[in-house]
């Protein structure tokens, strides 16, 4: 059984602007270099993670377990062998020093060797990343498992930058980062809150975001209970996109609620295979708890509308996507507005039709705008060569008519879409930093709509919104009827 690189391809040939083919060759040649400081706070979780993230692309992956007190030692090194083989036995973990010359290093450890191209390590719940030639700052607090996934996340992506080969003004390569997921703006590891115990959440969706929230409770050592929602099973493709299960989990057939539940080693989850509906229905009949908090990581406008009927206390809603499939969201969503269907409008996302058009296909809103023109060879010029691809079985046809082709709609499925894990965990992380600050009392203000592209790195000042319920929503003109539900429910329950 061969690995099934397609996702984090495909997503590094639409962020790179070529095609799929090309991108995998790109990636192959490139040899990314690790190193660590075996004795900071949470540096094996992050290795870990980073290992893991950096083998679901076809790279050239090598770790140097080091010399001296910071030396990695024999069961990390061997537990990272592993990590890596089980994603893809053909691709090994290479043990020893770098090979090429000037390979792209990453070390995790505030005070990277000498050819160290960047460096991250976990402060607290957050991170600090420091390109070669800007030191790191004492760290305020030891790394925790949330810290050390973002870490992974952060290094992964700046790799993403140059093993893909981003376009210039595609991305952007910020020498200093510092972030705390928990409280954004924030200087990272001053939260030091204790953990709360799980109690009456949900985890809707097992999928990309899904599995980096359960990679995260895990390694945050969270403990209580967690009923976990979710319809498929895990796939081979699914392997270098979702943050765990390994090609033997895709052999066996695992349901993702499963796999999920296997993986959280201190969480008592009830795992539900089914649709976010049919959850619905066994809260209504007993069967399942009501949640009171539920975290997302649904792909779909309509799991998301049936998530808000749940009428929980407080959705948390992490999401991945923007043009290329980089870009990262959380939304905090309420009862009494702004709900799920505040955020996410049924056929609109906040974005026209036209808009996704231009965004599936690239072709330009201004020539989208011509409707009835039938599409000629000349409307393939300026594309990438998937998107030509695509757009040339409708020569001839009015573009118009591209808008609701059931093709194109094909195309927004599961199957298409792009993903990675290491753009997913930064949603994850966004929505587990989210539950930590609002269930623990961190902050209290109005619900937020936060958002950035992880190309360009999270920007505190100018990423976060504050939002009101729509005037027109259900959650406004039925907010009687929810009251009734959810008092319904909590007398149930
Ligand atoms: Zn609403």
């Amino acid at each position: 059984m061969s690995t099934d690189y397609s996702r984090s391809v495909r997503l590094g040939g639409m962020a790179a602007g070529v095609e799929e083919t090309t991108l995998r060759e790109r990636m192959e040649g490139a040899l990314v270099h690790l190193t660590a400081d075996g004795r900071m706070p949470a540096a094996s979780e992050t290795l870990d993670v980073l290992v893991a993230d950096l083998r679901r692309w076809p790279v050239r992956l090598s770790l140097d377990p080091g010399r001296g007190p910071g030396r990695l030692d024999a069961p990390l090194i061997r537990r990272l062998a592993v990590r890596a083989t089980e994603i893809d036995p053909d691709r090994p973990l290479r043990v020893g020093e770098a090979q090429s010359q000037a390979p792209l290093h990453l070390h995790v450890g505030t005070a990277p060797p000498p050819g160290s191209t960047v460096a991250g390590a976990p402060d607290g719940h957050g991170v600090r990343l420091r390109h070669a030639g800007h030191p790191f700052p004492r760290l305020n607090a030891p790394g925790t498992g949330l810290g050390a996934v973002l870490t992974a996340a952060m290094l992964a992506g700046e790799a993403f930058k140059v093993v893909a080969g981003l376009p210039e003004g595609k991305f952007q390569m910020t020498p200093v980062v510092d972030f705390c997921p928990v409280l954004p703006g924030e200087r990272p590891g001053t939260v030091v809150t204790p953990l709360p115990a799980l109690d009456q959440v949900l985890l809707g969706g097992g999928g990309a975001i899904g599995t980096g929230i359960a990679l995260v409770l895990d390694l945050l050592e969270a403990t209580g209970k967690l009923t976990v929602v979710d319809k498929e099973v895990f796939e081979k493709p699914n392997v270098t996109s979702y943050s765990i299960g390994t090609l033997a989990d895709a052999a066996a057939g695992l349901s993702k609620v499963r796999l999920i539940d296997a993986h959280l080693r201190r969480i008592e989850v009830t795992p539900f295979h089914g649709t976010i509906q049919a959850s619905i229905e066994a809260v209504d009949a007993g069967t399942l708890p009501w949640p009171r908090i539920v975290l997302g990581g649904l792909d779909s406008i309509e799991a998301r509308h049936d998530l808000q009927r749940l009428h929980a206390d407080l959705i948390l809603d992490g999401g991945t996507g923007g043009p290329v499939g980089t870009t990262v969201a959380l939304h905090e969503a309420l009862p009494t507005g702004p709900c799920l269907r505040c955020f996410f409008k049924p056929n609109h996302t906040g974005k026209s039709p036209e808009q996704r058009l231009h965004e599936l296909t690239g072709l330009p809103l201004s020539r989208i705008a011509r409707g009835p023109e039938p599409l000629t060879e000349r409307d393939l010029e300026g594309l990438i060569d998937q998107q030509r691809e695509l757009v040339s079985q409708f020569l001839g046809r009015p573009v118009c008519g591209l808008i609701n082709s059931a093709e194109l709609k094909g195309r927004t499925d599961d199957t298409f879409r792009p993903s990675a894990a290491f753009v997913a965990q930064q949603a994850a992380c966004l929505v587990v930093g989210a539950w930590i600050a609002r269930s623990t009392g961190l902050l209290s203000g109005p619900p937020r709509r936060i958002e950035y592209d992880t190309r360009f790195g999270p920007r505190p000042d100018q990423m976060i919104d504050h939002r009101l319920p729509a005037a027109e929503c259900v959650c406004q003109k039925d907010a009687a009827l929810i009251n009734l539900i959810r008092e319904a429910r909590r007398i149930h329950h």
